[in-house]
């Protein structure tokens, strides 16, 4: 990084820092990427899924890999997937999930709105999230209803993880082919509609939910944070092209 670069971060910082401190109804908004840098892959990402195909995946669509489809047409193909590459024990936040919930603490935040399934926000403490894809971190049964520990579906044995009842134990996550739960979806565009800071994190704002979610933010003042320019740079007051933890670990709680 030049010199003139780095001036311009700090700058930026600066005003950012300003932004957070006049503000009391800050909406984030995170993509699937918030927790790579806590080395949860991102599903679709390059860089992982496509370069680190296990032999017996190979033939098959990384989407479908984790679809409706798949889990009721060849159970045992999802959940050895799943077993194999969502398994999220073990993973500990990083420095954007805790300054998020030291900002929650300090009553400047209305919602963090994710579309992570890994609950690494509730790890450090944040309450006002809003998984509009579920979470791993709850099971349960297809049939009738009954909570599984979240351990379940790595500690039962069988191929297929199944309830005393006879139903499928599966993760709450939205499944490719599955409508976004609306209680998040609505809670989500209520909490956007009436931020004063909307802070939006690693998502290219092209695909649906972002896209669409994006629209409901009119007014005020939005901050973009994204390796890659976005369609939406033009009307945010501030843009980053950076990692999430370089820029949120210089966000001061005042
Ligand atoms: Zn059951």
């Amino acid at each position: 990084m030049n010199k003139k670069d780095n001036s311009d971060f700090s700058s930026k910082m600066k005003a950012l820092n300003d932004l957070i401190q006049n503000s009391r109804n800050i909406v984030f908004f995170w993509g699937a990427w918030v927790s790579t840098e806590s080395w949860v892959p991102d599903f679709r990402s390059k860089d992982w899924l496509y370069n680190q195909h296990d032999i017996q995946f190979d033939h098959y669509q990384p989407e479908y890999l984790l679809s409706h489809s798949c889990l009721y047409n060849e159970p045992q193909v999802f959940f050895e997937y799943y077993r194999q590459k969502l398994d999220c024990r073990g993973i500990k936040p990083n420095i954007t999930h805790y300054k998020l919930a030291e900002l929650e603490k300090a009553g400047k935040v209305s919602a963090v709105i994710t579309q992570n399934i890994d609950g690494l926000h509730q790890s450090a403490w944040s309450e006002k999230v809003i998984e509009l894809h579920g979470t791993t971190q709850k099971v349960y049964c297809d049939t009738c209803n009954k909570n599984y520990n979240s351990d379940f579906l790595f500690t039962d044995k069988r191929a297929i993880p199944f309830c005393t009842c006879g139903g499928i134990v599966r993760p709450d996550v939205t499944l490719y082919e599955e409508s976004l739960p609306s209680d998040a979806w609505n809670n989500a565009m209520q909490a956007i509609a009436k931020a004063d800071l909307f802070i939006i994190g690693w998502t290219s704002l092209t695909v649906y939910p972002a896209n669409t979610l994006v629209q409901f933010f009119r007014w005020k003042h939005l901050v973009i944070i994204n390796k890659d320019p976005t369609p939406q740079d033009q009307f945010a007051e501030l843009v980053f092209h950076e990692n999430l933890g370089k820029v949120f670990e210089k966000v001061e709680i005042r």
